[in-house]
């Protein structure tokens, strides 16, 4: 019998946790499948550990994962596809902000349109701040502009996806993941089934604008090298202008139309201008430089403290 896992990053989620696993589980008895939950425990401070230790002591069904500290929701979804063994695998938040309820209609999808990727696509999202919204219609289209791969818009990471796409992702060797973003570069067939994405059911985002600032970079940086290109370009308009300028004045000096002396305007304006210039060039530089750094040293993207019910 074929067998679905649904993996469930977990953040300081004590407040939804229950009403969470209860859900889940009560959508999975809709499904003809074996079905198992994993639960990801990215270093929580609060009582989820404790909570997980004992959902996972009570149901064998539930496999639970105990990261050494916070690694980030997108290690944590990485090491669910990793540790997962079965045929299918849904990923979803704790906070039920993507209803477990579509997990039957999803995989129905699945089944219809043998499709490899069911990539969830939001209509709508309730309860979040405007500036959350507007930030992420911005990230998703100019991403979508900067890199070679066409991103499905307004997606997250709830999807599902099966073995092939599972064994692709597993091969990818760089650590810092953008998952939805690869998911969609593996390609194979990926089809998109529309949701409304509901608010949180207790607490709070666990994404502060420090977290979603390191995402978005990483998704900029991996998938594009559109910033060095406009580097290079503005390198070039740069020249231009200074030769065109050379010759203004050189030209003017001779046959005496140039009074540049009385230039400091100008040549202040410029000064600070292309010395703007070069430190955003140099800028960008230095972050692709960065990851070229964190790749190199190659360290692991995670690392396990504990994991339950999992075969020895
Ligand atoms: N999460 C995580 N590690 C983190 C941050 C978040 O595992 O460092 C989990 C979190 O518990 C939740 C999911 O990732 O299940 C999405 O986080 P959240 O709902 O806070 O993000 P938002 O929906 O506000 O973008
Ligand atoms: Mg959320």
């Amino acid at each position: 019998m074929k067998k679905l896992t649904v993996i469930v990053p977990c953040y300081n989620e004590e407040l939804v946790l229950k009403e969470s696993y209860r859900r889940t589980k009560e959508a999975l008895k809709k499904i003809s499948l074996q079905t198992e939950i994993m639960y990801i425990n990215d270093g929580s401070s609060d009582a989820t550990r404790f909570m997980l230790d004992g959902i996972a002591a009570s149901d064998s069904q539930v496999k639970v994962i105990h990261f050494s500290r916070n690694f980030g929701h997108q290690p944590a979804v990485t090491a669910g596809i990793n540790h997962c063994d079965a045929d299918f695998v849904v990923i979803i938040d704790a906070d039920m902000q993507d209803p477990p309820e579509l997990i039957p209609d999803i995989l129905a999808l699945q089944e219809k349109e043998q499709a490899d990727v069911v990539y969830c696509v939001r209509k709508s999202r309730e309860g979040e701040s405007l500036f959350k919204k507007l930030t992420a219609k911005l990230f998703y289209r100019t991403l979508n502009y900067m890199s070679d791969v066409d991103f499905p818009v307004d997606t997250g990471d709830f999807r599902m996806i099966n073995r092939k796409v599972m064994d692709q992702f597993n091969q990818l060797k760089e650590r810092g993941k953008y998952i939805r973003g690869l998911i969609s570069w593996v390609g194979f067939k990926q089809v998109p089934f529309y949701y409304e994405r509901e608010s949180r059911i207790a607490g709070e985002t666990k994404y502060p604008l420090s977290k979603m600032w390191k995402f978005a970079s990483t998704a900029m940086l991996y998938f594009s090298k559109k910033p060095l290109h406009l580097a290079m370009s503005m390198g070039f308009l740069a020249v231009f202008i200074g030769i065109v300028l050379a010759v203004w004045f050189t030209l003017g000096k001779i046959y005496g139309f140039s009074h540049a002396e009385i230039g400091w305007t100008s040549i202040m304006t410029s000064i600070i201008f292309f010395g703007g210039v070069q430190l955003l060039t140099v800028g960008v530089l230095g972050q692709y430089i960065g990851i070229l750094f964190d790749e190199v040293k190659a360290r692991p993207e995670y690392i396990i403290a504990e994991k339950k019910n999992f075969e020895k």
